[in-house]
């Protein structure tokens, strides 16, 4: 029997691996032979759609031209309840198909590599804001059924074994079903999630700095009800954060 060094076991467990996992792009399907760990080539990477300054610190969403950041007309008139908001990409072209991949084809293995870019884009930022937990936005257990899992949560993980913070599933509930945000106006989208969540355990979010996670923004109506529960059981502070958000309200 030939004797195996490290080296060789080395380069037979990446063989096996490139067998189970092959290094395949997950948008342009090109082969890549230095996949790394989040398998999207280097041509695909810098085509992604980035939100990039000026942007609101606020709310996180970016506006057109050069400049510095300035809080927008939409959080002067109504401050959310989260205290800052970050997307590292903007919801189209490949990062939308990517989502639309994750959550509606099953393909949940998708959350590793858009876990791992959101981490990559926004991580510094969050690891500023000393957080403490991670809760990611919760579907309603009908939604729950249907698509079987939740994204948050899949992403959630990803990024705790990335960052330790822990992350806690249900301390926040969605206490009826709401029709999907994205076919309504913004003023429907805030009527839709209005009293649809509740914190089921405030002791475990009181006086906590917490990362609020789900997977897309748009209005933020969504993460700015959730926010709203969560401060009102005690967190100290919420950071809202999604894999995108769309660059208009
Ligand atoms: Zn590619
Ligand atoms: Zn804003």
């Amino acid at each position: 029997m030939p004797y195996l060094d490290t080296s060789s076991c080395g380069r037979f467990l990446h063989a096996l691996l490139d067998i189970i996992l092959p290094p395949i792009c997950h948008i342009c399907h090109s082969y890549i032979p230095n996949a790394g760990t989040l398998h999207i080539c280097a041509a695909c990477r810098g085509l992604l759609p980035l939100v990039l300054s000026p942007l609101c610190p606020v709310c996180g969403i970016p506006f057109v031209g050069t400049g510095s950041d300035h809080t927008c007309g939409a959080c002067l008139a109504n401050p959310p309840h989260f205290n800052t908001a970050r997307s590292p990409f903007l919801y189209e072209g490949a990062i939308r198909d990517l989502i639309h991949s994750f959550k509606y084809s099953q393909k949940t293995h998708l959350r590793n590599p858009l876990a791992l870019l959101a981490l990559e884009g926004v991580g510094g930022f969050l690891a500023e804001q000393k957080l403490h937990l991670i809760v990611p936005v919760p579907l309603h257990r009908s939604r729950l059924r249907q698509r079987g899992f939740n994204q948050a949560v899949l992403l959630g993980r990803v990024i705790s074994r990335h960052t330790s913070l822990p992350m806690l599933t249900d301390a926040l509930a969605r206490t009826r079903p709401t029709t999907p945000q994205i076919d309504l106006s913004a003023a429907e989208r805030r009527m839709n999630v209005k009293g649809a969540f509740t914190v089921n355990r405030p002791a475990l979010v009181a006086g906590k700095r917490i990362l609020l996670l789900d997977d897309v923004m748009t209005t933020g109506s969504t993460m700015d009800e959730c926010a709203k529960e969560l401060k009102k059981a005690g967190a100290d502070v919420v950071v809202a954060a999604t894999i995108a958000r769309t660059a208009r309200p």
